[in-house]
């Protein structure tokens, strides 16, 4: 005998917990537009207008579903949202079957010889043929691709590291993808430091450490995500330390990712440390206009958007810090558009942009600090930036100065002109140009600038 269980029910109850967690608009923008569909034999199934929602959805609120889901009915629930293919062009309708991610530890207590799939819990969204590469990346990319290309084989561990929303994620995933394509049977798991803590946490209190090492232990390629926050975890480290051991006397590739040089990690004990750094690291930097440019095509073209050249101009130019923001600005784009009803021309965008740059702006950098900054550098007089000198060094660094206002500031060209002497945003436009030339062309110079650009936003 079945409950009659009615699923809209349940899934409002499941709304409502939801929305307590988090920000009014995003539940309007990404909870209200699903719609509940069947709850049967502990599956929950939804509809969701897109593929996009549902991986916006998992990447970002996957934590308040779950947590929803096992309020309202507890454990083990499957959820599995139905979506739209994205290229379905006409009336005709293909559903995507979507499931919910089943962690790692659950497959091992099912485990036989030989040894099943492991679920990775890698998106799939995550490929190397989305990932554009610009100067900021293009020793990550170059090696991830070598790695997937033989594993275990070149560079062991292989550590991204770089600031927050600048890819490593992607990246790393992506290696996981990309092996996985070329061989389906290949024990690959991507995990985070916080979640293979957990895991570890919860076989200590279960008694089933052992379990929980010979499953880490049979991986043929282990991801671990921001091993920043292993720091102080000394337990911890002590399984990581000796999984590492295992991992790598037999050949498996060990990729992991940090928000600074491993070197740099605070925390983490000297044998671990000095594993970290016997492969290869790479970093990834801020991107570039041309990156950010690139990439806004891409991410506009995934999401079926079409913007102008103009209006992809408008926010490279005016989302400077990194890649996750110039996402979220499309997303904000998109959601404006789709629950204003508004077309999506310059002057929405240009509306949604400023929203999102006031709330950004706290980083406040001003032209005073960036003159300040470059002035230091070169050590020429701070005044001469604002002078008509045309001596060489001085005018390039005062190109270096107006090139580093329009990337950091977001502050109107003809505004920035006026604040180097009252010159003209023509001025402006040709000195990023030709800043932007010379960074593409000459490694030391590019590293000069990077340089610089650090000591700013240090300084603010
Ligand atoms: P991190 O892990 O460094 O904080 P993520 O990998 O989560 O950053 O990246 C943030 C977002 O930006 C993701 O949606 C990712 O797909 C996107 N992204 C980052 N770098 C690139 C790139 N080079 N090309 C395309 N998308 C990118
Ligand atoms: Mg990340």
């Amino acid at each position: 005998m079945t409950d009659v269980v009615d699923v809209k029910e349940i899934w409002n109850d499941c709304l409502e917990i939801i929305k307590s967690n988090i920000k009014e608009h995003t539940f309007n923008a990404w909870f209200k537009p699903i719609e509940p569909e069947s709850f049967e034999d502990q599956t929950l199934t939804v509809k969701v207008p897109s593929q996009y929602f549902y991986e916006w959805i998992s990447t970002h609120y996957n934590n308040e579903v779950d947590y929803a889901l096992k309020t309202i009915l507890g454990d083990g629930i499957k959820l599995i949202y139905k979506a739209e293919a994205p290229d379905s062009a006409d009336s005709q309708i293909e559903l995507v079957l979507l499931e919910s991610k089943t962690p790692a530890i659950k497959v091992n207590s099912y485990r036989n010889d030989p040894l099943p799939v492991v679920a990775s819990n890698l998106m799939s969204k995550y490929t190397f043929d989305n990932f554009v590469m610009g100067d900021n990346n293009r020793i990550a990319k170059s090696a991830s691709l070598a790695i997937a290309n033989k594993p275990g084989e070149i560079y062991n561990p292989f550590v991204i590291f770089g600031g927050v929303g600048l890819g490593k994620t992607h990246l790393i995933q992506a290696i996981g993808n990309e092996v996985l394509k070329r061989q389906m049977s290949k024990r690959v798991l991507y995990t985070s430091s916080e979640k293979f803590t957990t895991e570890f946490v919860d076989s200590l209190a279960t008694n089933k450490t052992d379990e929980f090492s010979s499953f880490y232990r049979s991986l043929d390629l282990l991801i671990v995500d921001d091993i920043q926050f292993l720091a102080g975890k000394e337990k911890t480290q002590e399984v990581f330390f000796h999984t590492f051991n295992t991992l790598y006397q037999n050949n498996k590739q060990i990729i992991l990712s940090c928000d600074r040089p491993p070197k740099d990690l605070k925390g983490l004990p000297d044998r671990l440390i000095s594993r970290f750094i016997q492969g290869l690291s790479a970093d990834i930097q801020p991107p570039d206009l041309e990156t950010r440019i690139a990439i806004l095509k891409i991410k506009s073209e995934g999401m079926n958007i079409d913007l102008s050249v103009e209006i992809i101009e408008y926010i490279a130019l005016n989302i400077t810090a990194n890649i996750r923001e110039l996402e979220g600005s499309l997303i904000s784009i998109l959601a404006e558009s789709t629950f204003s009803n508004r077309e999506i021309d310059l002057e929405l965008v240009k509306d949604v942009v400023k929203k999102n740059t006031n709330q950004v702006a706290k980083k406040n950098i001003s032209i005073d600090r960036i003159q300040k900054v470059v002035s230091e550098y070169y050590d020429i007089d701070e005044n001469l930036l604002r002078d008509k000198t045309r001596k060489q060094e001085i005018a390039q660094a005062r190109q270096i100065a107006m090139y580093l206002s329009k990337e950091l500031t977001g502050i109107p060209l003809k505004s920035i002109g006026l604040q180097f002497g009252g010159r003209d945003h023509t001025t402006v436009i040709h000195a990023c140009k030709s800043i932007m030339d010379m960074r593409n062309s000459d490694d030391k110079f590019r590293r000069e600038i990077d340089e610089i650009k650090r000591k700013i936003e240090m300084f603010s």
